[in-house]
């Protein structure tokens, strides 16, 4: 409250609001913590996947007990979050964000004020950025790899969008290789800190005219460097962007569907949900008389062969590991699951 461009009136605006965080990944988890610290009144964590113990070296909020059990990341940071400020609201949604199921998840709680990425893949970030602008909330990007990082805040009607910026996700370069390239988590620290300070420059108001810039580093040069987007805000340069120029949502309408996504890290697979849920009690008795199996509410955990996991959702979705291409992904899945 004593910072110039908050104070009380500021502080009062932060408690009322709604951050729809989406990944709670490295990114997620940097940015959640200092929110959560910073009062916001409302946050929602919309997470896929289980907590690893390579996850540990990067995602903060995360501890050794959770690697152990295998919890899903949504669940577990509402756990932290609530032990950091019992103020605040937390809702934790273990689900992947698709166009059919994305803005019933970010309303869920209330209607977001941000939207956050915290993802670590390219279709999930264009979809948030169609509903941004379709919706005219304000989206703050973040991406990190190796030792390079990235973040641009998105205001619709103002400022680029992604597409303005990258009209297509292979354009995007910095996000491709993070299963080869690794991530510091140093370099984590800084985006979600930029991350973060641009949330709250949103919900308070602060310099609402600033320039549109995307700031990047790269920590092995050293060099870190701000670069104005102001030619690209212009009204001829926005009509040739087909989401905010043209308003044609590509992403949240599905026409770019992705079918089985690669996850980043240690070559892992997800078969999609489906429209109608699981029991995952009948699977696990099932699936026990051919493979060992480990079951709790959230998932069924399936280990077909050393060195090979299968976890599977309620709502259908599966995350398998340790395979090596698609197609036995599927297979497996189809195995265990059913097509
Ligand atoms: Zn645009």
């Amino acid at each position: 409250m004593i910072l110039p461009g908050i104070g009380e009136a500021g502080q009062r605006a932060i408690a009322a609001a709604h951050v729809a965080v989406v990944g709670c990944g490295a990114l997620g988890c940097g940015v959640l913590d200092q929110l959560a610290r910073a009062g916001v009144g409302t946050l929602t964590v919309i997470d896929r996947d289980v907590i690893e113990w390579s996850n540990l070296q990067r995602q903060t909020l995360f501890d050794q007990a959770d690697a152990e059990a295998g919890t899903p990341k949504a669940i577990a940071s509402a756990k932290r979050i609530a032990s950091i400020n019992s103020n605040i609201r937390v809702v934790p949604l273990v689900s992947d964000l698709t166009p059919e199921n994305a803005e019933a998840l970010l309303w869920h709680a209330a209607t977001p004020t941000v939207l956050l990425d915290g993802t670590d893949n390219l279709h999930t970030r264009y979809l948030l950025n169609d509903i941004a602008v379709k919706q005219g909330i304000p989206l703050v990007y973040g991406g990190v790899i190796a030792r390079r990082g990235m973040q641009m805040t998105i205001r619709p009607g103002s400022t680029p969008c992604l597409r303005c910026v990258f009209p297509e996700p292979g354009d995007n370069a910095e996000l491709e290789t993070c299963e080869t390239a690794g991530v510091l988590g140093a370099a984590v620290g800084i985006v979600t800190s930029l991350q973060a300070a641009a949330v709250i420059d949103l919900l308070v108001g602060w310099q609402p005219d600033r320039p549109a810039t995307l700031t990047e580093f790269d920590l092995e040069t050293g060099r870190f460097r701000t670069i104005g987007l102001s030619a690209l805000a212009a009204p001829e340069q926005r009509a040739g962007c087909i989401c905010c120029g043209q308003q044609r949502y590509e992403f949240l309408s599905g026409l770019r569907s992705r079918g089985t996504v690669t996850l980043c890290g240690r070559g892992a697979f997800q078969i999609p949900a489906r429209e109608s849920r699981i029991d995952l009690g009948v699977l696990a008795g099932n699936v026990a008389r051919v493979a060992p199996v480990r079951a709790n509410e959230f998932f069924v955990r399936i280990t077909p062969r050393n060195g090979v996991e299968l976890t599977v959702f309620a709502d259908a979705r599966a995350v398998i590991r340790g395979v090596a291409n698609e197609g036995e992904a599927r297979a497996l899945y189809d195995r265990f699951v059913g097509a």
